[in-house]
């Protein structure tokens, strides 16, 4: 006997600020909706120990603070929460969304999936990843209290990271590809005037090397090729995110570097289908915007619904 799958107006996949805003508006105008997240509440934010630059907050709020206020706010309104994977999006008259708990249908869906943290690809980062390997700063930092850490990456979250280590460690090198960072300059001045932070310019990691955890790195100069290795008992990997965007890839544009392709109203290239936050096409990554995108994406799903009746 074929089973009757659970309806709704919109789907929202993913739970972080982009989602759970688009869930807050949805629910509050209305409309049935369902939020489908796999991880905790507030997706990368999470891994923020305290985030500075969300306004409301003068003192700062940490990540998952945050997350777990956002997701409250949601579900006040109605918003209806299940903890599963989604596998894929199918089109027929409406569409059925897949996941992990079996398939959902609704009339219109917002992605908001988000990222994960792209990996180097050297020698030893899988084997040590979880035994000095870490992606996640605020998560694993306390582990090097008095050791010395490592950074690989230039943008905002590598020397946040690394500040953040500086509290824990008794030495981190940042270890950069080039000779100039990518990150904000406030936090690079925080970043230069650190008397336990040091930088490697210029220099790309070829091997993590180590017995049962890392002990160390196998350097190369990328102008002088020079190669050259580093003693270090963690190495933390920043170097940017990748979309989540892997299942939508059938039915949706992406742009070459993953991200799904939206207008200014968060419509993708499929009818009925929004997108928001650090999964879009040229998004900042920031919370901010990811918050504005999921408001944008929620009343566009609310017209497209009017609109079409269903
Ligand atoms: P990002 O801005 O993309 O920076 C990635 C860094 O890693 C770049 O410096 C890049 O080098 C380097 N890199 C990339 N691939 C590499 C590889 N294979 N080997 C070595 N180095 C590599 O990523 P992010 O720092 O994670 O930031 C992501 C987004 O979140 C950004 O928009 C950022 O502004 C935002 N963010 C904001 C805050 C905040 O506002 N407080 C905190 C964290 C993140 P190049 O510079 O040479 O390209």
């Amino acid at each position: 006997m074929e089973q009757t799958m659970a309806k709704y107006e919109v789907i929202i996949i993913g739970g972080g600020p982009a989602g759970l805003t688009a869930g807050l508006y949805t629910s509050r105008a209305g409309l049935k909706s369902l939020l489908v997240e796999r991880g905790p509440f507030g997706g990368q934010m999470v891994n923020t120990t305290l985030v500075e630059n969300y306004p409301g907050f003068p003192d700062g709020i940490t990540g998952s603070e945050l997350g777990s206020l956002m997701h409250r706010q949601a579900v006040r309104y109605g918003l209806e929460v299940v903890m599963s994977e989604v596998t894929g999006i199918a089109k027929g008259q409406i569409y059925t969304v897949s996941t992990t708990e079996g398939g959902v249908e609704a009339s219109a869906v917002i992605v908001a999936a988000g990222s994960e943290y792209r990996k180097l690809k050297v020698t030893g980062e899988e084997r040590f990843s979880g035994r000095g390997v870490s992606y996640c700063a605020t998560c694993d930092g306390f582990f090097f209290r008095d050791r010395e850490v490592a950074v690989v990456g230039g943008g905002d979250t590598a020397i946040t990271d690394a500040l953040e280590l500086a509290q824990h460690a008794r030495k981190v090198t940042v270890i950069h590809r080039r000779d100039e960072l990518r990150a904000q300059k406030a936090l690079q001045e925080r970043a230069f005037a650190h008397p336990k932070l040091g930088f490697v310019w210029d220099t790309v990691i070829e091997e993590i090397l180590g017995e049962g955890t890392v002990e160390g790195l196998k350097l190369r100069n990328v102008k002088t090729d020079k190669q050259s290795s580093l003693k270090v008992d963690g190495l933390f990997v920043a170097i940017g995110l990748l979309p989540n965007s892997q299942c939508f890839s059938e039915v949706l544009e992406l742009d070459d570097t993953g991200c799904i392709v939206t207008e200014e109203t968060m419509a993708t290239s499929a009818d009925g289908i929004f997108a928001a936050g650090d999964i879009r096409s040229n998004s900042p990554c920031q919370i901010a915007a990811a918050v504005g995108d999921g408001a944008t994406a929620a009343m566009s799903a609310f017209k497209y619904l009017q609109y079409t009746s269903k």
